[in-house]
């Protein structure tokens, strides 16, 4: 991420999806659209389709895992006009990175916040996010942990929840974890963030 990234995530930061200890839990969700006005009002105009993509999830949500619905996985940035609604295999990845956050929730920390999950190419751009970022695939998020050092859940995630993950590290300055999950059929290599060369 670069220095353009942090200052756009500095921006987004009350647009973060907060769940957690709150799994699943819909009234903590709907206070998150309350106090964001700017997200509310994007929503309600109905402008673009991620606008009405996200509008119809809300009124009858998609699961991606217990206790993670799927458009709070497709946040990035504050580039809301900019974001598109995932394509297919986005959403199937999506799934997969639930399913590891609700592993970390179990394992590692017990509020987890995804301030970027799916970026579309644009979105990509406009955060400065690499080329071949995973988070145009779905298969990435930048996640913080209120109560919990990211560095020490880091630690846990290498030792505890390290299955299919290829990318991670603590970003300098940000206190959150960028993670990316394995491509298919790609071979997890070495971690040197989990101290693995
Ligand atoms: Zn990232």
């Amino acid at each position: 991420m670069k220095g353009a990234t942090a200052i756009s995530v500095l921006l987004l930061f009350p647009l973060v999806v907060q769940v957690g200890c709150a799994k699943g839990d819909r009234e903590r969700k709907l206070d998150m659209l309350e106090n964001n006005k700017e997200f509310a009002r994007f929503i309600e105009q109905g402008k673009t389709p991620y606008a009405r993509w996200l509008k119809r999830q809300l009124a009858n949500p998609d699961p991606a895992s217990e206790g993670w619905d799927l458009w709070q996985l497709t946040f990035s940035a504050n580039h809301l006009e900019k974001q598109e609604v995932p394509p297919v295999q986005a959403r199937a990845n999506l799934r997969l990175v639930a399913r590891k956050l609700e592993q970390i929730e179990r394992l590692c920390a017990p509020t987890v916040w995804v301030h970027s999950g799916y970026r579309s190419p644009t979105v990509n751009n406009g955060v400065g996010g690499v080329r071949h970022s995973r988070h145009m695939e779905g298969l990435a998020a930048d996640l913080s942990f209120p109560g919990s050092e990211a560095s020490a859940v880091k630690k846990c995630i290498c030792k505890r929840a390290r299955a299919g993950i290829c990318e991670m590290y603590v970003h300098k300055d940000r206190h959150y974890i960028h993670m990316g999950l394995c491509r298919y059929l790609e071979k997890p290599g070495p971690l040197k963030w989990c101290g693995e060369k």
